[in-house]
C-alpha cells in the first residue's frame, strides 16, 4: 500500500476521529460500560474488531464529532483567522448551534451549560467565567483539528491561543483547556511526523508558553494559575512512568499490559476513577495507545478506543492522530466508508489542508522543531518517501519492532485467562490521586454528573 500524502493524512485525521468516537460510543452502550473485558468480548461476538460495521443506526457519532466538526467548520467559514475576535465568536456560535444536534449523542453537562452562556453576537461573548468544575474532557475532544490548521512549529503561538480560547469557551479550568491544547498540539506533531516518544516532552515545553499566554491575556488569571498544577503534574508523572520525560528514550510498558492491566492503569491516572473523562487523561490515554500501537489500526482500537473509560473521547483523539500519521493504513473499509457525517469530515480535512498549507508547502515536508533549541529542521529530506512516513527510521523503527513484540504479548493475555498482575510500572503509575470519595470531587470537574446525565440522555 502506497504511503499517504499529507492531504490523505488530513482527510484520514478527520474521518478516523469520527470512527474512534462512533466505535467508542456504540450508541452509548460502550462509552458507559465500565469493563474493557466486556467490551472486547462483545466485539468478539460481533465477529471481531475488524468486522465491526461502523454506520447508522447502531454506531452514530457522539457529541465529540459534532463539536469537532463545529471547530473545523468555524475555521473553514472564517475569512481571516488572524482576526481572533471574529474567529472566536464564530467558534462560539458553532458550539451553540452544535447543541441542536445532540439528540442521542450524550453531550456533557458542562458543555451544555456553558453553551447557554455564550453570546457570539457580543464583543468577547465567547468568554465565560472561571469554572472550578470545568476540568472535563469536553474541550479536548473537539480541538484536534486546530493542529491541522496550525501544523508547523512556527504556528505554535496561534495553536496555543486558539487551543486555550476555544477550550475555555466551555471548560474554563486549566485541566479542561490544557487538554484542548494537548489535543491540538499532538495533531500538529502527527502531521509533522515528530517521533511519538517526543510528543510528551514537547507538551511539557509548551506549557510555560501557555501559562505566559494566560497571564498576558488577563482573563481570570489568578484562578487559572491557582489550579494550573494538576494537569502539569499528572503529565510529568505519566512521562516518568513511561520513561519518556526527555523524549530521547523509548517508552517502557509493563510486561503484562493486556485489557485488564490497561483498564487499571487508565483508572489510576484519572481524576475520579473514569479514565479519559478529564482534560488531562483523555489525551494521555490516547497518547499511551499511540505509543504502544505502532502503525497498527487494530491495536489503536484495542488500546485507545475499547476500554473501561470514556472511550469515545480517547477514541476521537487516537483516531485523529493515527489518521494524521498513517492515513487509512490497515483500516477496514467497514470502519469508515459508511460513517455518519463522513462527507463533512472528509471535506473538513480537505479544506483545512488548503487553509493551512499553500502551494509548494502542500507537496513538501513539514519541518519539526529540533530538540533542545529553537532552530527548525526537516524531519526528512526525502521527496520520494511520503513525509507522513518519514519518521519510520532510526529510533522509531526500533520502537515499531518493540511494538510488534508487545502486540503479541497483549494478544496472549487477551486471548487467555491470566489475571492482570501489577508490574512495577503499573505500581509506579499512580501519578494522580484517585478519589473515590465523591465529597472530594468538588473542585476539578463534574465527571460523575456527566455519567449520570449522559446515561439519562441516552436512555
Ligand atoms: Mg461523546
Amino acid at each position: 500500500m502506497a504511503p499517504p500524502t499529507i492531504l490523505e493524512g488530513y482527510v484520514a485525521a478527520m474521518v478516523l476521529s469520527g470512527v474512534g468516537d462512533a466505535m467508542g460510543y456504540k450508541n452509548g452502550s460502550w462509552e458507559f460500560c465500565h469493563s474493557g473485558s466486556a467490551i472486547h468480548q462483545e466485539a468478539k461476538e460481533l465477529g471481531g474488531i475488524e468486522k465491526l460495521k461502523i454506520k447508522l443506526p447502531n454506531w452514530m457519532v457522539s457529541d465529540d464529532t459534532v463539536l469537532h466538526l463545529a471547530t473545523a467548520e468555524a475555521y473553514m467559514e472564517t475569512k481571516d483567522t488572524k482576526d481572533k475576535e471574529t474567529l472566536y465568536r464564530h467558534i462560539a456560535e458553532k458550539y451553540k448551534n452544535g447543541m441542536r444536534d445532540m439528540d442521542g449523542r450524550a453531550p456533557g453537562p458542562t458543555t451544555m451549560n456553558s453553551c447557554h452562556m455564550l453570546k457570539p453576537l457580543r464583543e468577547k461573548g465567547y468568554e465565560i467565567p472561571f469554572n472550578p468544575r470545568g476540568g472535563g474532557c469536553g474541550a479536548a475532544m473537539r480541538a484536534m483539528c486546530i493542529g491541522l490548521v496550525y501544523p508547523k512549529p512556527e504556528n505554535l503561538s496561534d495553536l496555543i491561543a486558539d487551543g486555550i480560547e476555544s477550550g475555555r469557551m466551555t471548560h474554563h479550568h486549566p485541566t479542561g483547556f490544557l487538554g484542548s491544547l494537548a489535543a491540538a498540539l499532538f495533531t500538529s506533531y502527527a502531521i509533522q511526523n515528530k517521533p511519538i516518544e517526543q510528543w510528551g516532552a514537547g507538551l511539557m515545553d509548551t506549557l510555560p508558553r501557555a501559562r505566559k499566554y494566560i497571564k498576558e491575556r488577563g482573563h481570570a488569571v489568578n484562578e487559572n494559575l491557582k489550579e494550573w498544577g494538576y494537569f502539569e503534574n499528572a503529565w510529568k508523572n505519566y512521562l516518568e512512568t513511561r520513561n519518556i520525560t526527555s523524549g530521547k528514550t523509548l517508552p517502557k510498558f509493563p510486561s503484562d499490559y493486556g485489557i485488564e492491566a490497561r483498564d487499571k492503569f487508565y483508572k489510576s491516572v484519572s481524576f475520579s476513577g473514569w479514565g479519559g473523562s478529564s482534560g488531562h487523561d483523555a489525551p494521555m490515554i490516547a497518547y499511551d495507545a499511540m505509543l504502544g500501537s505502532g502503525d497498527s489500526w487494530i491495536e489503536i482500537c484495542k488500546r485507545g478506543i475499547l476500554h473501561s473509560g470514556d472511550n469515545d473521547s480517547t477514541g476521537v483523539m487516537a483516531g485523529c492522530w493515527f489518521g494524521a500519521m498513517y492515513g487509512f493504513l490497515g483500516v477496514p473499509d467497514n470502519h469508515h466508508k459508511k460513517l455518519e457525517y463522513r462527507k463533512r469530515l472528509e471535506k473538513a480535512g480537505e479544506k483545512l489542508f488548503n487553509l493551512a498549507l499553500k502551494g509548494k508547502e502542500q507537496q513538501s515536508i513539514i519541518s519539526c522543531q529540533t530538540e533542545g533549541n529553537d532552530e527548525t529542521e526537516a524531519c526528512s529530506d526525502s521527496s520520494q518517501k511520503s513525509p507522513l512516513f518519514a519518521h519510520d527510521q532510526g529510533i522509531s523503527e526500533e520502537s515499531s519492532k518493540t511494538n510488534e513484540v508487545k502486540s503479541t504479548k497483549t494478544d496472549i493475555v487477551e486471548g487467555g485467562t491470566s489475571e492482570s498482575k501489577d508490574s512495577e510500572q503499573v505500581d509506579k503509575a499512580e501519578p494522580v490521586e484517585v478519589s473515590v470519595d465523591s465529597s472530594q470531587q468538588t473542585t476539578n470537574q463534574d465527571t460523575e454528573k456527566k455519567v449520570t446525565e449522559k446515561v439519562t440522555t441516552n436512555v
